[in-house]
């Protein structure tokens, strides 16, 4: 299940050994500030854990700030099934005019808000202050040190130089299982077929369009959407994502909509690879908006305002962990003795070829209406490196499951079972494996987390 990748290196060179000084010390090592890192670091310090966060963006919120991806989703189309962090967020964003709004409104559709990425990216990082995480932005960790079956913490490359950050658990929140990986832990990478990960896209904004005229101009919509087809199935124009396209088109946004069409497919784990992505993705998207200004009506005088600082990475390395979710467990709405929240979303793959079409729109593919999954804090750990655990899209999954618990709204609730375990291990003097589950559940529970019908 490994995609091709760039020849491996062969020359190799030798570095002597050195001396490395050691930056932190903290219960927790937390690397990746995703909204899974976020979530993790943030429970944890909560329950008394100090607490270390590296990120190496200038900002935390992974993909929902440096890539855009500014929509959440949180009920079963029934009822809001996600709460904790989640709700602590938006509500923190509610409290600021034009931070966030709610797109849709359950029951009639899946409760959906639509954030500023910019507001965002600052209410995580006072959520990670107001608690006491220690956050560090500009480093990347590139080594973990691993002593036998233990991890002592990670080593991360800063503009002075190399660091050490030890910790006597340390949470892989990546995205890409990085850590994990480097450490030696199992992981599958593609669907089963060839070895593919779920196709990437580049999100942006745009200003400048007459939403009225746009509304009054359906029929052109459907007139410009074909046009892209015949021109791209004449190898004239670019991919894009046919029905997000049509719903851009046909209602017209704010420039506050992330617009996600942009596909391009390839080995996010491979820099050369990603770099070409990224810049295929970036002029994909002023090609979309040339063909618009010239031929819809409203989109004259249309302007990209934005693209992701960060081409969306939908998914990397699944790392293998105790427990493993499927897409059965997902239509199923399977519950677990070891729940730490709730999941609802559709198993939604996106082409892996890069072509414009995801499995979003196909209803066998979600849990029915009002049913949930639970996400078990199993898919969190492994049985070789017990105090190294992952939180987010790199957890243990089947291609196919992570299509669902991939969302942001499920890797912070993920993150914050996760995060509430570690503290409990740390107070209990024992694994996250082990901590007393009814414990977790109803510190969960008392931290405003929804989590409902867990078998005994
Ligand atoms: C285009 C697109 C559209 C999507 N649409 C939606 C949607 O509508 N709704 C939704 O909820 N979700 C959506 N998702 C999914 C969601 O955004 C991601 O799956 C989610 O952000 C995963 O969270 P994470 O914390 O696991 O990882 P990420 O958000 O990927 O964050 C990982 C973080 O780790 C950091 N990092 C990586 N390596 C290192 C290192 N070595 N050292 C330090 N830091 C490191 C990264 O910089 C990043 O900040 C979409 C994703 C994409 C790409």
């Amino acid at each position: 299940m490994r995609t091709k990748s760039a020849p491996l290196l062969v020359k190799t060179i030798h570095i002597p050994a050195r001396t490395i000084p050691v930056a932190h010390e903290a219960d927790l090592v937390v690397v990746g500030g995703g909204p899974s890192g976020i979530a993790t670091a943030v429970s944890a310090a909560r329950h008394g854990a100090k607490v270390v966060l590296l990120e190496r963006w200038p900002s935390v919120g992974g993909a929902a700030t440096n890539a855009l991806v500014n929509i959440w989703h949180t009920s079963d189309r029934e009822k809001i099934v996600i709460l904790g962090i989640v709700q602590e967020l938006i509500e923190r964003l509610q409290r600021r005019s034009g931070a966030i709004h709610r797109l849709h409104k359950y029951p009639s559709k899946p409760e959906t808000y639509e954030f500023a990425p910019h507001e965002m990216r600052v209410a995580m990082h006072e959520l990670l202050d107001d608690v006491g995480v220690t956050t560090i932005c500009h480093l990347a960790a590139i080594e973990p040190l691993v002593e036998g079956n233990r991890i002592t913490g990670v080593l991360a490359d800063t503009k002075t130089g190399r660091k050490a950050f030890l910790g006597r658990f340390v949470v892989d929140g990546t995205g890409d299982g990085d850590v994990a990986a480097a450490a030696g832990l199992p992981y599958e990478f593609g669907r089963k077929s060839d070895g593919r990960v779920q196709g990437m896209t580049m999100m942006y904004n745009v200003s400048g369009v007459d939403a009225h005229e746009v509304s009054r101009n359906e029929a052109e919509a459907e007139r410009v959407v074909q046009l892209m087809k015949d021109l791209r199935d004449r190898g004239e124009f670019p991919q894009f994502f046919e029905f997000a396209a049509k719903s851009y088109l046909t209602f017209g946004r704010d420039p506050g909509v992330s617009y996600n069409m942009c596909p391009v497919a390839g080995n996010p784990l491979d820099e050369l690879e990603l770099t070409r992505c990224s810049v295929q993705a970036r002029k994909q998207v002023l090609q979309y908006v040339d063909l618009w200004r010239r031929e819809m009506p409203g989109f004259q005088n249309a302007k990209v305002t934005q693209m992701g600082f960060w081409l969306g990475i939908r998914e990397g390395r699944r790392v293998k962990g105790r427990e493993t979710l499927t897409a059965e467990d997902v239509v199923k709405a399977r519950k677990r003795p070891d729940a730490v929240g709730h999941g609802f979303f559709a198993v939604d793959i996106h082409d892996p070829k890069g072509g414009g079409h995801s499995t979003w729109v196909e209803y066998d593919r979600t849990p029915p209406v009002g049913q949930s999954y639970h996400i078990p804090l199993g898919m969190c750990l492994n049985d070789q490196i017990p105090n190294l655990a992952v939180a987010g899209r790199c957890a243990s999954s089947t291609h196919e499951g992570h299509g669902s618990v991939r969302v942001q709204t499920h890797c912070i609730t993920m993150g914050q079972g996760l995060g509430t375990a570690i503290a409990l291990a740390l107070k209990a003097g024992t694994a996250i494996a082990k901590v007393n589950l009814t414990k977790l559940q109803t510190t969960l529970r008392n931290d405003g987390a929804y989590l409902k019908d867990v078998p005994a």
